[in-house]
């Protein structure tokens, strides 16, 4: 089964190249907050992650997201939500059958409340342990809890009560993943290490098949040339260090055996300007 995939994008923030990649240059960039929209022919609309939205500044006015605006400078305007660019293609926000978060910072979850009607699937285990942290230790995740609507929970999905399939030759050395329609058109492949619970997937999309990795590198060049971040980020973001450097090599090895497969940084420069439409 193939679906339509768009690749959007809702705000961006600042980092310094060479705390993202190694040997980058010493300026800040962009780092723009992209959400996939699946298009499913039964399914309806299904995104992957949701960016930023003004919910994320409601959070972070206030002791602890202040903290967190404070060292990440986000560029954002309305306009820019994912649920009136939706809109603008004809999409209620109402209709979104399904939410996927590939993990729980608060750039790709602060538009969580926008989709009324959806589902979300996440690492429910992950989610456990994020939501039993006080609010300053969830901080050090980058988790802001009211950024996700209040029913969360009773319209949650878990991932690891999933289908589990084993994936084509073409994806190794990913052998594995969770079928989230049991069509095989959309498929999570676990990509660990940057954050609790961290996924991506693979969307069956015509002509080309995309894989969105959302954090599992930040730029293409990192996956192309297996090139780590900075040692800073690693220690303060990363929730497993190892496991990054293995999903991040994985990744490389994926590339280097399938040209054919577009991966997609949620966060990469060169991605945006080639594939995002408005
Ligand atoms: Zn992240």
């Amino acid at each position: 089964m193939t679906v339509r995939f768009s690749l959007l994008s809702a705000g961006y923030c600042l980092n310094h190249e060479h705390l993202s990649l190694a040997g980058g240059r010493r300026v800040a960039i962009k780092f723009p907050a992209m959400v996939g929209l699946i298009e499913h022919p039964q399914a309806g609309p299904v995104l992957f992650d949701t960016g930023y939205a003004n919910h994320f500044f409601d959070e972070t006015r206030g002791f602890p997201g202040n903290i967190y605006a404070k060292i990440t400078p986000v560029f954002y305007n309305e306009d820019e939500s994912i649920a009136r660019q939706l809109l603008a293609r004809g999409i209620q926000p109402a209709d979104v059958s399904l939410v996927i978060l590939s993990h729980f910072h608060a750039d790709h979850v602060a538009g969580a409340k926008d989709f009324p009607n959806a589902r979300f699937v996440c690492y429910e285990g992950s989610y456990r342990k994020l939501r039993t942290m006080n609010r300053v230790r969830a901080l050090t995740h980058a988790y802001l809890p009211g950024l996700l609507p209040k029913d969360f929970e009773s319209r949650t999905t878990a991932l690891e009560q999933g289908l589990r399939v084993e994936l084509p030759e073409k994806f190794r050395p990913f052998t594995e993943g969770i079928d989230l329609f049991g069509d095989r058109s959309v498929i999570a492949v676990d990509l660990p290490g940057h954050a609790l619970g961290h996924f991506g997937v693979l969307v069956d999309a015509a002509p080309r098949p995309y894989f969105l990795v959302g954090d599992a590198c930040w730029h293409s060049r990192s996956y192309r040339e297996d090139l780590m971040p900075h040692w800073l980020p690693q220690r303060i973001v990363f929730s497993d260090r190892q496991a990054y450097r293995e999903s991040l090599h994985r990744m490389h090895e994926l590339h280097q055996g399938n040209q054919d497969l577009i991966i997609v940084p949620s966060h990469c420069g060169e991605i945006y300007d080639a594939l995002v439409t408005h």
